[in-house]
């Protein structure tokens, strides 16, 4: 491939005068409120990611591809720009974006900044090197496909104490993340073993660790204590108001003492800003989010936005707190940002009506307009709520087949850790 080259301003100017810089929860869906107005979207992935079901893409309930819904379909009057946005300059009304082979300007009237945030890690040693997140679809699959090879190595091992850590699960961050996915995973593994007759009687070991007293902090406690209680009857070993201390190849060390052998870290400690907010020159919080006005718009400016996680998000409903990072949150917020960027602006009210989580298949907790359901009930209304909520009917339909062929059939435990790295006509000789 040649070397990337930068290439003199081009006259790009967004599609219907708005610019949208991310196109995941926040963008996407302001871009495809905007209808027929049309927007230009620059986003490094064709799609959105549709997070509260990624768990189930690194379970195998879902399809991977399933998870996402693509931009060009989403919004259908929006121009997609594969590539990110690295600068912005407000005396032109510019932002520049970077592609595989160029760097180009695109000219706008109205931006809209939803860079969404990034995951949070700490200087722990080790972490770094060995630390897997749970952010995107390729921490899904490769979870996935790394949890099913443990398995294949616990397998192969002959001597017991040594086939242990390959059988040993850490999750780091017992927020909707980490517990969703340690849920999910569990049953893989679960399902999985009825597959490895050697390995039937050996115990998994599961451990979720958090920093905070209880786990689940952000939903009513009495749903959290389920949670909590489904996750240890499983066998989940929940360790609360603990760190973690150092990670190695071989295992981690947590703050309670605990030395753990382990050859799997799921860091699910939390987000923070998106690094590119700080070079942009907009006004920033404490915690380095965009500060922005109960209408959206950023503090100061005339014609920048912003929502999602990358920015303070005042709420009308809420006045004692912003806006949390929850897809609903940032839903509601585009809903509110596509209407002011058309008509009449309006502040952002938005008062939740509920939470939902899976905790694996046929268990949920839901908390919906005041009503408490867990167990089967839980698990349903999230299912519905999520299946309501995904857009495209296209996206619906697959996800229905996936959950109708999940019931009826055994679990598909191919692992396919070398998807998307070809060996190449080196490797043939
Ligand atoms: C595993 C997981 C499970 C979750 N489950 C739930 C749940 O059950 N319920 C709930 O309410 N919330 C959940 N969340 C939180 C939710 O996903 C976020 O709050 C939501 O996605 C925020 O939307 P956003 O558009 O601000 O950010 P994102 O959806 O993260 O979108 C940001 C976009 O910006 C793009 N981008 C990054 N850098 C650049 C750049 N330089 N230029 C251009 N584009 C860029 C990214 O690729 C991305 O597409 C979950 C999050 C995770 C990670």
């Amino acid at each position: 491939m040649s070397e990337r080259t930068v290439v003199a301003p081009l006259e790009r100017r967004a599609r219907g005068g708005t610019l949208i810089v991310g196109g995941g929860f926040a963008g996407g869906y302001v871009a495809r409120l905007l209808g027929r107005r049309g927007a230009t979207i620059v986003s490094p992935e064709n799609f959105m990611l549709y997070t509260p079901i990624l768990p189930e893409a690194a379970s195998g309930s879902l399809e991977p591809r399933h998870v996402v819904v693509p931009l060009r379909l989403m919004c259908p009057h929006a121009e997609l720009l594969l590539g990110r946005g690295v600068g912005l300059d407000e005396k032109t009304r510019t932002v520049q974006v970077e592609t595989d082979a160029t760097v180009f300007s695109v000219g706008y009237e109205q931006l809209v900044v939803a860079l969404g945030a990034v995951v949070r890690t700490l200087p722990i040693p080790g972490l770094a090197e060995h630390g897997v997140g749970f952010k995107t679809l390729a921490d899904a699959i490769h979870l996935r496909n790394h949890v099913l090879r443990e398995l294949e190595a616990a397998d192969a091992e002959l001597d017991p104490a040594r086939a242990e850590p390959h059988l040993t699960f850490v999750f780091v961050g017992a927020g909707y993340a980490g517990v969703e996915a340690l849920a999910e995973l569990s049953d893989l593994v679960r399902d999985a073993l009825r597959h490895y007759p050697r390995l039937r009687d050996r115990r998994q070991h599961w451990v979720l660790v958090d920093a905070a007293p209880k786990i689940l902090p952000e939903i009513p406690t009495r749903l959290g204590h389920y949670a909590a209680q489904q996750l240890v009857e499983r066998g989940t070993d929940i360790r609360v108001s603990t760190t973690l201390t150092s990670v190695d190849a071989e295992g981690v060390v947590l703050s309670d003492g605990a030395q753990i052998p382990t050859h799997t870290l799921v860091w699910t400690a939390g987000v923070r800003a998106h690094p590119l907010l700080a070079e942009l020159g907009l006004p920033l919080d404490d915690r380095g989010r965009v500060r922005v006005d109960p209408t959206l718009r950023v503090e100061g400016r005339e014609s920048v936005w912003a929502l999602g996680d990358c920015a303070r998000v005042p709420n009308e409903a809420t006045p004692e707190h912003p806006d949390p990072p929850t897809c609903q949150h940032a839903l509601r917020q585009a809903r509110r940002l596509a209407r002011n960027l058309q008509s009449l602006r309006r502040p952002y009210r938005y008062r939740m009506l509920g939470q939902v989580a899976t905790l694996g298949r046929y268990q949920g907790i839901a908390d919906v307009l005041g009503l408490r359901l867990r167990g089967f009930p839980g698990w349903f209304i999230t299912r519905s709520y999520h299946l309501y909520q995904l857009p495209l009917f296209s996206r619906k339909l697959r996800v229905v087949v996936d959950w109708t062929v999940a019931l009826f059939f055994r679990r598909d435990i191919a692992e396919l850790g070398g998807l998307g790295h070809p060996q190449g006509l080196r490797a043939q000789r």
